[in-house]
């Protein structure tokens, strides 16, 4: 037995996976990682480039502007002087004035003029023509000597000169580098941090799913009292009251189950230890006194009865519950189709001495699953001949009324009657009055249940009046619909 209800031994398909949270957790560190780098790396490029050329920018602007105040003629000498040694105060910058013959005209007072080593060599090389206002640009060095260049051609003191603005690149890229070293810093930080919220993050978002499957797994082993009540975020709150709904569905089914069972053996028991009394009784004592024998069979033949209709309903019940979402609804006449069941029933007026009293309106037509209305029409005929009174009467009536366009089944019997406090219970499965078990009723208390099972599933109003003493009626309101034209034709009127 255990090993059947333990869903981990048999059948079971074995996947290979990973668990939620880690799966998650993966994910975000990935993705959290993957942007940081980005912005990283695009952060680190930038800004040594534009910080660069931002700087670069500038050198020229003040080449530009120191070409035209050395070029003009008409500012005196001091104020070009004063003017070039406010930007190499103020901009960091080198400026030097050279002449065409390669005299060094600006510094002035220049101590050591072979510090300066090939300058005008160099400056020739990169701009040999001297045409006056034109401009070159270039680089130097490497490393901590790099520098950046600007030349132009001026007139200064009537001598063709060159304007030299030198820029040392090398301490501007220092302290870009220690941004950058800053930027990488922070973004490990942020990878960090990132790793570690994805962490919670993940283990957040996969509480719920393991906390339900850890509940889906206690209802596998049967346990219907657990309770799906994780409701961290949306989807998981709709999958804890499915799993609610489920749980409540198995637990019907298994309690029918088990009610199934309990009642079925009780049920079967009697018969049986009937059948099995009477037939040893006909084997040891009425075997040869024929009148005793008959007696005993028809007793045997009773409970034999008696056991088919229960196994019937038992069926009849369980195929109903599982296939009621199928209602095979189509138009029928509900006339020839009553009377066809009351023909059934026939025997009982000739060999029994019933009386089947009908009163019933000509081609009437509903919308119903025949085949169940059949079993709803049968169980309600069958309990008035099995209740009715003394005068073994019982009236069935089909009315059509106009006031709520319904056709009115009714069964009526004359039998004691239905008291109020029964009248609760007589729809309930397996509910027998105490009365019927003493009286030879043939009968499993599941007639009437199926009844309502399918009068409910097509929505028909329906009920019992009665008057204790009097008999009761058990009565069936049918909508009235038009029949198919198609059938009418074929039926002449
Ligand atoms: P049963 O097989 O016992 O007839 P039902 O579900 O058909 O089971 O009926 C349930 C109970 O309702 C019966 O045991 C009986 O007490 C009561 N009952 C049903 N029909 C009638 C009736 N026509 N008159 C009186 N009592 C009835």
């Amino acid at each position: 037995m255990k090993s059947e209800s333990n869903p981990k031994k048999k059948g079971q398909k074995k996947f290979k996976c990973r668990n939620t949270n880690v799966i998650l957790w993966r994910y975000f560190t990935f993705f959290a990682v993957g942007i940081i780098f980005v912005v990283a790396v695009v952060c680190y490029s930038v800004l040594g480039n534009s910080f660069m050329s931002q700087q670069i920018r500038r050198v020229k602007e003040i080449g530009g502007e120191l070409t035209e105040v050395v070029d003009d003629d008409n500012i005196p000498e001091l104020v070009k002087m004063s003017k070039i040694n406010e930007y190499a105060l103020y901009d960091s910058v080198t400026v030097f004035i050279i002449s065409e013959r390669g005299v060094i005209l600006y510094p002035h007072m220049f101590a050591a003029p072979e510090k300066l080593g090939n300058l005008t060599e160099e400056v020739n090389s990169y701009m040999p023509e001297w045409d006056r206002g034109a401009v070159t640009e270039y680089t130097t060095g490497e490393g901590n000597g790099k520098t950046f260049n600007y030349v132009s051609c001026v007139k200064y003191d009537n001598l063709n000169a060159k304007l030299l603005v030198r820029y040392p690149i090398s301490p501007l890229a220092d302290s870009v580098r220690q941004t950058q070293l800053y930027v990488i810093l922070i973004s490990l930080g942020i990878i960090v941090a990132a790793f570690l919220i994805s962490y919670s993050l993940a283990e957040k978002l996969s509480r719920p799913i393991r906390d339900l499957s850890q509940k889906v797994g206690k209802l596998a082993e049967g346990d219907f009292a657990v309770e799906f009540n994780s409701a961290e975020y949306t989807e998981v709150a709709k999958l804890s009251d499915t799993l609610n709904y489920m749980r409540d569905e198995i637990k019907k089914s298994d309690d029918f189950q088990k009610e199934l069972l309990a009642n079925v053996t009780h049920d079967l028991k009697t018969p049986l230890t009937m059948i099995k009394a009477y037939a040893s009784m006909i084997q040891e004592i009425s075997g040869d006194n024929p009148e005793k024998r008959n007696k005993h069979l028809g007793v045997i033949i009773d409970e034999a009865d008696r056991l088919t209709g229960l196994v019937n309903d038992i069926l009849i019940t369980s195929k109903i519950r599982s296939g009621l979402g199928q209602l095979n609804k189509k138009v029928l006449n509900l006339t020839e189709f009553l009377y066809g069941i009351i023909a059934k029933f026939s025997y009982l007026q000739e060999a029994q001495g019933y009386n089947i009293m009908v009163d019933v309106d000509p081609n009437m037509y509903t919308l119903a699953d025949e085949e169940k209305i059949g079993q709803v029409i049968y169980n309600l005929i069958s309990n008035a001949v099995n209740y009715t009174g003394e005068d073994k009467t019982i009236y069935i009536s089909l009315k059509y009324s106009a006031e709520d366009n319904r056709i009115k089944f009714a069964v009526r019997d004359t039998g004691k009657g239905i008291d109020e406090e029964e009248k609760k219970h007589i729809w309930e499965r397996y509910y027998r009055s105490k009365d019927s078990h003493t009286r030879p009723v043939k009968g499993t208390g599941l007639g009437l249940n199926i009844v309502k099972i399918i009068l409910d599933a097509h929505s028909f109003n329906f009920g019992v009046t009665s008057e204790e003493g009097k008999g009761s009626t058990f009565y069936v309101d049918f909508p009235a619909v038009s029949s198919i034209p198609d059938e009418l034709e074929e039926k002449p009127e």
